[in-house]
This record gives C-alpha cells, structure tokens and sequence, in this order.
C-alpha cells in the first residue's frame, strides 16, 4: 500500500503505534500510514477503502482481515485551506480537524512523542521530529506541546496517556500527568459512542487491571462509569469485584482465551444493580421485577456516559438476571446445568448454557454467584467476541 501511495507520487509513512511497538520489540497491534494525499485521493487509489469520520477525515483500507488507517497530514488548526478548517469550542475542544499540512507540522498534531516517529519506506528511516525515540528509550510518556492545551483540545488524550501507560509500562511525565487530576471532568463533553470505543480499548487489550487502577488514582473512572463510582464508595465489594473481573479477563487475553466486554459491563454496573434492587424490593416490589426495573435504570443512567451497544447490553442484562437464577441452580428452567472440564486447579467449576448456548457463565461451584463478590470465587464469560468493523477474533489480535 505504501509503495502504491508512493507509485502515485504521494509521500507515505508508517507512523504512530506500530513504529512505536516495534522500537520497543513489540509485535505492533495494527499499521497506520501518513500521506500528503488527501483523503479523496487515497480513495481513488484504493478500491477497498472508505472514508470514515467527520470531526477527523480518514481512510481505512482494508487488506484482507487487516484495516490500515491512512490519514493525512494534519496543519495547524488556525490555517484555512478551502473548505477544510478546523473548528474549536469556546473551551479550546477541536470540534473539527481536518487541516491538511506537512509532515512535521503533522508530527507536532499528534498526541504523544513516542507517536510521532515516522518510518519511510523509501529508504528504510526513521525520522523522530518530536524526540520520541529518547523517551522509548526512557520510557517516558510525553504529550507534546502544553499538555492542559492539548487535553482541552481532546480530552481523549487523558484515557490515551493512561492506556500507554499501562499497556507500554511507561512512566507519565510529570507535565503530562498534572492537569488530569483537574481535567478529568472535560472528558463529559465527548459523545458516548466515542467514549465506549475508548472503553473497548481501555480493558480489553490485556492490562485492564492496572488500567483500571490509574484511571481511578486520576479520576477518570468516574467520568466513564459514574454510577460504578458511587457504588464503590459504598461497598468494598464493588471494587473487589471489578478488580476480581478485570484480573481474569486479563488472564485469558494472556491465555489467548475468547473474552468479552459484556462480561466485564456487567461486573462495572453490577453493585448499582443490585443496590438498587434493593431499593425496590425494600419499597415492596418482588426480587425479579426489582432486578429488572433497577437494570433498566442504571443501564439508562450509563448510556448517558458511554453508549453500549446491543451486541453487549444484551449479554450482560443476561449474565444480571443469571446471578438472580444461580441459587436456584437446581431448577431445570430456562438453564441446564453442562459440566465443563475444571477452571483452575482447586476450584470445581460449572457452566451454564442457556438455550441459545448464546453464552456461557462460569462460576464456582457451592460458592457464592457473580451478586456476593467474586473474591474468593471466579466468573468468567462468554462467547468468543469480534472486534467492531474487523473480522479477527479478539484473542488472535492481542496474539498478534
Ligand atoms: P495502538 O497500538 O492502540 O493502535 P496507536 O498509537 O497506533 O496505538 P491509534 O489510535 O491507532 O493509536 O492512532 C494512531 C496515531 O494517530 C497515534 O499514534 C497518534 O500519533 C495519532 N493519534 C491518535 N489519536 C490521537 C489523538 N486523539 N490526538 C492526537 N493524535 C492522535
Ligand atoms: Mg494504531
């Protein structure tokens, strides 16, 4: 694709995580590539691709199971060229990108230094406009340009720097780590859907655990999962058991095992449920039409906060009213009880299946459901999960 921009006569680059990942001997997640062409013209070189995106125009161009994501060069936002400006809120929000520039003003655009080294296939360099290869080498995790700007610009940054934090095991730079504490309620203005791709990313790729604990120490949890928040306050059970769910996803993205994200709502918004329920069941209402209604809230309460789509509420509202079911396990309806082969090596587990065989629930066995903390105990879930728009399975992707 690159030596096809460059037939074309278009620069074209390797750039961002990739060069990154692979300067710190890591197996890169996925490819993006930065041109001077802009997106119409990336479009016309390539049948398989497709514009994405308002606020930031790009490509993606999809190769077999691989979407390379090709954006063009970024100016600076205060440049008009045609009908391509940018466009920021009173509040310094980029509401719009889409200022086409040079590399290295493209390079200064980019969020951290260890993102803006660019790798030309031409002659096989790298070239570092941001000093990103001293801080690989220091493992320094620094914004470029002055970070309460540039979290004000996209508050999406703050989660950015958390997720290659923990992910890379990097150390914040002081100046990049100070205003989170204080800007962390900036990440209210960004939309829902955004937020929840942020999410995905954020507990899904394999560091959840301590992804989880930094953006809890910078406030940022709660931004994302507010009624979460309030409920650990509470009750340290509600913190155990995120930590509890958190620990074995990353296991078994570590195992290579199937993992998915509605297990993991589930465990996030599980106490609010269930605090709830309460609520309703001690105002006289009965235990299932309690669940039910106290579901319906906090999920309704969420949505307002991160979007979750179908494919996940629906599994996880499921795995809900399955912690309602499990003390009566002894019941043939709706669930069969199926053994399945021991989960870890002192605990006997079960598994059921619902008649869809839509998912399974683990848990242990004789020991308390999902609802009485998983400390002692362990549940795990489900289907094999797809990430969105690609065709991998997520266990392979994190193999990769
Ligand atoms: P990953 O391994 O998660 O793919 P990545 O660094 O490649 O990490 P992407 O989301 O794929 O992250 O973005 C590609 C590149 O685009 C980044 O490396 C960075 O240079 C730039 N970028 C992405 N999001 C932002 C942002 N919000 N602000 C500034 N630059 C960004
Ligand atoms: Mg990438």
């Amino acid at each position: 694709m690159l030596y096809r921009l460059s037939g074309a006569g278009y620069d074209a680059y390797l750039v961002g995580g990739c060069i990154r990942d692979a300067l710190l001997g890591k197996m890169p997640k996925d490819f993006d590539v930065a041109t001077n062409a802009t997106p119409e013209q990336v479009r016309d070189l390539f049948r398989n691709s497709r514009l994405i995106g308002r606020r930031f125009r790009i490509v993606h161009v999809r190769f077999g199971r691989e979407v390379i994501e090709v954006t063009t060069f970024r100016g600076k936002p205060q440049d008009e060229h045609g009908d391509h400006i940018a466009h920021q809120s009173d509040e310094g929000l980029l509401l719009r990108d889409n200022v086409w520039g040079n590399i290295e003003e493209d390079a200064l655009r980019r969020d951290f230094t260890v993102n803006a080294l660019y790798h030309n296939i031409a002659d096989f360099s790298i070239t570092d406009f941001a000093n990103g290869a001293k801080d690989i080498e220091t493992r320094t995790l620094r914004l470029i340009g002055d970070p309460a700007t540039r979290y004000r610009e996209d508050p999406v940054r703050m989660l950015r720097a958390v997720r290659f934090a923990a992910k890379l095991d990097f150390t914040l730079d002081p100046a990049t780590e100070a205003p989170m504490y204080d800007q962390a309620p900036l990440l209210l203005q960004i939309p829902p859907a955004r937020l929840f791709d942020e999410v995905l990313k954020l507990f899904m790729s394999g560091h959840g655990l301590v992804t989880f604990r930094m953006l809890s120490h910078y406030g940022l949890f709660g931004m994302l999962f507010p009624e979460a928040e309030e409920a650990m306050a509470d009750a340290a059970w509600a913190e155990e058991l995120i930590e509890q769910a958190l620990t074995n996803t990353d296991k078994r993205i570590a195992e290579e095992r199937p993992v998915t994200p509605a297990f993991l709502l589930a465990a996030f918004l599980w106490a609010p449920v269930k605090q709830r329920q309460e609520e309703l069941e001690q105002e006289g209402m009965p235990a299932i039409p309690a669940l039910q209604a106290a579901a319906q809230q906090v999920v309704s309460r969420q949505l307002e906060f991160t979007s979750i789509p179908k494919r996940f509420g629906i599994p996880m509202r499921e795995i809900w009213e399955l912690q309602q079911r499990l003390p009566q396990r002894r019941g043939k309806k709706p669930f069969k009880l199926v053994s399945i082969h021991a989960f870890e090596r002192d605990m006997t587990y079960s598994c059921y299946v619902n008649k869809r065989a839509r998912y399974r629930a683990v848990w242990a066995t004789g020991g308390p459901p999902f609802s009485a903390v998983m400390s002692t105990s362990s549940v795990a879930c489900c289907k094999s999960w797809r990430r969105p728009g690609k065709s991998r399975r997520w266990s392979s992707q994190t193999a990769a």
